[in-house]
């Protein structure tokens, strides 16, 4: 089976390739532009016979991605390219326009051409917008509050018409936070580096109060690839996700005890961390659940343990 996986190179893709190696008869393609993902992150890949990595900006290197599609007969495409640091494109919303929503006209109209028919989205809850209710996968309407999950919307909507107009399959699979190794950015990854550079004091942004689901990222690997196979619809869509959530004022805690830092937690205020934060969400994950998948990990589990691997790895 040929696999082409996008931000292969990056914190959640690079998890995707070291499962999907192991599928029988795999042989995966990697395309990411190095924009935020590592090669150092998929180098114990390079040696396997099956496995090659290509830098390629998606959105703008038409040229070279439709030679990549036309070099592999593939089968699948793993879709998990994108701008991951949200509060950025505040100042630049080109990076959303680009990286989050463009990669993914210029793979599906690559799909068209070359006759590829199945998709695996990664989305995300921020398509659902601030919303205080719990999340079905069915609430509507949606209205994003980063330029981010509007990218993602659109996205969704571009494989849904795609799916229909050319007789693709498609899996959106909805991320809640993801925590692990190798993360590129996010928030145990923002306090650790705040931590390295600053000896006082360990500044959080908000009142501590934000509440979310963290789910561990090699959970949600299982689950991405758990939907894939057994789900049979044609457009097949699911939250991902953990039943509890953690403050971020926890996470700040649990850091400190792990990393043996004493140090003043200091507050900046206000509900949410950034314009674009949705501070507080919960989804429902009867549909999944359903289908047979659940975390191994809790969310308060899963942030304990990304914080151990990510101390280790320093
Ligand atoms: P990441 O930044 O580590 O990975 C994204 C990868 O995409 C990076 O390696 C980056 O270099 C690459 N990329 C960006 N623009 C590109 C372009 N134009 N062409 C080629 N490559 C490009 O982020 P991640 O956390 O691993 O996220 C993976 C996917 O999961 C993303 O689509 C993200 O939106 C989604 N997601 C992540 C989370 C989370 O908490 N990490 C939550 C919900 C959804």
């Amino acid at each position: 089976m040929n696999i082409l996986v996008t931000g292969g190179a990056g914190f959640i893709g690079s998890h995707l390739c070291d499962a999907l190696i192991e599928e029988r008869d795999a042989n995966i393609v990697v395309v990411d532009n190095l924009s935020l993902g590592r090669k150092e992150n998929i180098q114990h890949l390079f040696a396997r016979r099956n496995f090659a990595f290509h830098t390629i900006d998606i959105a703008k290197e038409e040229g070279k991605l439709s030679d990549i599609f036309k070099n592999n007969a593939f089968d699948v495409v793993f879709h998990l390219a994108a701008n991951s640091d949200i509060g950025q494109s505040f100042h630049n919303p080109y990076r959303d326009m680009d990286n989050t929503f463009l990669t993914t006209f210029q793979l599906l109209n690559q799909m068209r051409i070359h006759k590829v028919s199945q998709i695996v989205f990664a989305s995300t809850s921020a398509i659902y917008g601030d919303v205080s209710q719990e999340l079905t996968e069915e609430y509507g309407p949606l209205f994003p509050v980063s330029h981010y999950g509007a990218g993602k919307l659109a996205s969704e909507g571009f494989i849904s018409s795609f799916t229909e107009n050319y007789s693709l399959q498609s899996w959106i699979v909805r991320f809640p936070n993801v925590v692990g190794e190798r993360a590129t950015h996010g928030i145990i990854f923002d306090f650790l580096k705040k931590i390295k550079e600053n000896p006082h004091y360990l500044e959080v942004l908000g009142d501590g109060e934000q509440n979310k689901p963290y789910v561990y990222v090699k959970d949600l690997v299982e689950a991405i690839i758990f939907v894939w196979k057994n789900s049979t619809e044609k457009l097949n869509y699911f939250n991902i996700g953990v039943e509890d959530s953690t403050k971020v004022r926890d996470i700040a805690r649990i850091i400190l005890e792990e990393t043996k830092e004493v140090r003043e937690i200091r507050y900046t205020g206000g509900s949410r961390g950034w314009v674009g934060d949705v501070p507080f969400f919960a989804y429902n994950l009867d549909k999944i659940h359903g289908l047979g998948w659940r975390a191994k990990y809790t969310s308060n589990e899963a942030v304990r343990l990304a914080v151990q691997k990510n101390i280790e790895k320093r």
